[in-house]
Order: C-alpha cells, then sequence, then structure tokens
C-alpha cells in the first residue's frame, strides 16, 4: 500500500537524520552561539533506523532512502548501520548529503556499499570556506570529491547561492563540475530563518541563470520531478559543452504539489514539510518494543495532515521566522 496525502500525493522518497551534530558552522544554518543537541537517549539508536528503512520499504514500498543530518557521516556505526541495511533490504536506493570532510576517509566503504553522495559545496576559496563554514576544510572536501569520482561514485554538487558571498562564484562552480564531468545543482536559499538575513542573501533561479548567461549559452534538458536542468555551453555557438547544471528553487517555483518527501528527524520524528515545524513522535512506536501495526495505522493518519503547500505557509513563516532559528528547523528536519 501507498503512504498517500489528502492531496493524493504519493510518497516514495524518504530523508532520514541520522544525527543533529555537525562539523561544520555554516553561518546560515547554524546561529553563532550554537545549538542544544538532543539529548543522546532521545535520537533513534541504529537498530531503529536500519527497521525503519526496512519497515518503509516493506509497508508503503518506499526504495529511496537519503541519510543526512547534521553530517550524516558524523555518526557513529554509520558503517554498521549500512552493512545491516544493505543485508537486509540490499537493494534499496541509498543516497547521502554530506559536507564532504570526512568524504575522503569513507569513499571506499560508500563505493562498496553502492551509496550515491550528494555534497554540499558553496565556495572553491579556502578563505571563503572558512568564513562561511568556520573551518579550513576545504582541502579535504575537495580531496574527497576527487577521490569519489575516481571510484566512479554516482556524485552531485549541491550549492546554496547567497547573494554578496558566493554569487560570484557560480561560473567557476560550474566549471568545477564541468572539469569533473558531474551535475551541479544551485539550491534557492530559504528562508528557514526569517530573521531578516535571508531577504538580504535570497537570489533567485532567474537571476542566477542571468548571472550564467552573461558567460555562457544555457539549455533546458530533461526535467526531474524537482530539479530543473540546463545544459551549459560555451558562447560560442553552444559548441564546447561545459557541464550540466540544475535548479532547486523552493522559494521562486515552489514543488509543493508534486512532494513526495517524508523526513524523519534524527529524535524519531516525522516531519512532513520543510516548513511546517511540527513533527510527529513515533519513537514511541520503536520503544520498548516494535509495534508495527500501530505505526502502520499512525503513518496512514498522520500523512493525512501535510499542508498543501509552501505558498500557503511562506508568509507565516516568515513573519514568524524571529522566533525561530534557522539551524534548528534544519537540524530537526534533517537538511
Ligand atoms: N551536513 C550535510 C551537508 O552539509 O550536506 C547535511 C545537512 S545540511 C543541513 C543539508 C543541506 O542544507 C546543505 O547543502 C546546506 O547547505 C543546506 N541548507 C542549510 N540551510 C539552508 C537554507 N536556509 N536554505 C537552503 N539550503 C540550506
Amino acid at each position: 500500500m501507498k503512504l498517500e496525502d489528502s492531496f493524493g500525493r504519493t510518497f516514495d522518497y524518504l530523508r532520514i537524520s541520522l544525527t543533529d551534530r555537525c562539523n561544520l558552522r555554516c553561518f546560515y544554518c547554524m546561529p553563532e552561539k550554537g545549538i542544544k543537541l538532543f539529548d543522546r537517549k532521545e535520537i533513534l539508536v541504529l537498530e531503529e533506523i536500519e527497521y525503519l528503512v526496512y519497515f518503509f520499504n516493506k509497508n508503503f514500498g518506499i526504495n529511496k532512502i537519503r541519510f543526512t543530518g547534521g553530517e550524516p557521516l558524523l555518526r557513529r556505526g554509520f558503517e554498521d548501520l549500512i552493512k545491516n541495511i544493505r543485508k537486509h533490504v540490499p537493494d534499496v536506493d541509498l543516497n547521502i548529503t554530506t559536507n564532504g570532510v570526512l568524504l575522503k576517509e569513507k569513499v571506499k566503504f560508500l563505493k562498496d556499499n553502492n551509496i550515491k553522495v550528494n555534497v554540499s559545496l558553496d565556495t572553491l576559496k579556502e578563505e571563503e570556506f572558512r568564513k562561511i563554514t568556520g573551518f579550513y576544510s576545504l582541502k579535504n572536501v575537495i580531496e574527497g570529491i576527487d577521490y569519489a569520482i575516481s571510484l566512479k561514485i554516482p556524485l552531485k554538487i549541491n550549492t546554496v547561492v547567497l547573494k554578496g558571498i558566493n554569487d560570484d562564484e557560480i561560473c567557476d562552480l560550474i566549471n568545477f563540475a564541468g572539469e569533473r564531468n558531474i551535475p551541479i545543482r544551485f539550491i534557492e536559499f530559504m528562508p528557514l530563518s526569517g530573521n531578516g538575513d535571508w531577504k538580504n542573501y535570497f537570489i533567485s533561479e532567474e537571476e542566477i541563470r542571468e548571472i550564467i548567461r552573461k558567460k555562457y549559452e544555457i539549455m533546458s534538458y530533461k526535467n526531474e520531478a524537482i530539479a530543473k536542468n540546463y545544459k551549459v555551453y560555451d558562447k560560442n555557438g553552444a559548441v564546447r559543452f561545459i557541464a550540466q547544471i540544475g535548479f532547486i528553487s523552493t522559494i521562486s517555483n515552489p514543488f509543493c504539489n508534486i512532494c513526495s518527501r517524508l523526513r524523519i528527524t534524527s529524535d524519531g520524528k516525522i516531519v512532513l514539510c520543510l516548513f511546517d515545524k511540527k513533527g510527529y513522535d513515533i519513537k514511541k512506536f520503536l520503544r520498548p518494543q516494535i509495534k508495527e501495526k500501530e505505526l502502520i495505522d499512525f503513518l496512514y493518519r498522520t500523512i493525512k495532515l501535510k499542508p498543501p503547500g509552501f505558498k500557503e505557509l511562506k508568509d507565516k513563516f516568515i513573519d514568524f521566522g524571529k522566533i525561530f532559528n534557522p539551524y534548528v528547523i534544519m537540524r530537526k528536519l534533517g537538511g
């Protein structure tokens, strides 16, 4: 049976946050003074995560899982988790979204276990990287990317574009991806903080395309459900292919009507929409022992509460933004 909400959307993609901890402090994601981490006993244990992958696959046919965080590669026991999932649900499509800092040391494992990787990379300058993330770790990230490519791991780069911060690097990032023959997706900055900064940093897909057009030709290419893809060519007659790019334009082009994603936070809450901060606890169906039938019933009921879309929530969120902390929201939702 498929999980279907009140608006006829079905869910085939589950994102699970493995941890709320991160080894970077991206200024647009985490507040300067840090965050209060979840109490350790609240965090889903590896067996619970493994069970959830199996459970969603078996009961609702969900075959695509993305592990995120915090930083998923920081999760203690990550390798055991993956090995056990592969043992019990061998064909599930496993993906991670990582900042890449630990990628180099995990690449071989990821390759052996058939895991696809999205690397978040916002700049190619070490000093800028430090300004954005608080650390000088760009070299690690690039070495991780190059090692992953050398082992032919399916890899994409995700870049959040921020006005005045990295919008001058858009073409360099396209070249970086093109030279490595991997796609790059530009992600619109979302008003998860709503503290006023969002408006200053936000740059739309249309504006990003204008920047690219000054240097390159871009041609629409095979759109996916959520990402709009383009091929970038040299301006001189569009002969030389440069790179494949995509846009995830949550703000200027919300895709709520086709949203098929569910999220589980590292402390075991189902989140129905990135812009709906409410989480629905499922740990109570996992502890002290698994209550599978009750969990199925709960999910059928809960899924009906998914809001129709972002447009309805956007204004409310920006207004309410002052009381929300962006990192807490990303951390809870497992960006
Ligand atoms: N640590 C991992 C990483 O960096 O990829 C996974 C978690 S991180 C929260 C997931 C992604 O969310 C990163 O690409 C990050 O840049 C992005 N992100 C964080 N805050 C965002 C925001 N306000 N708008 C858009 N993307 C955001």
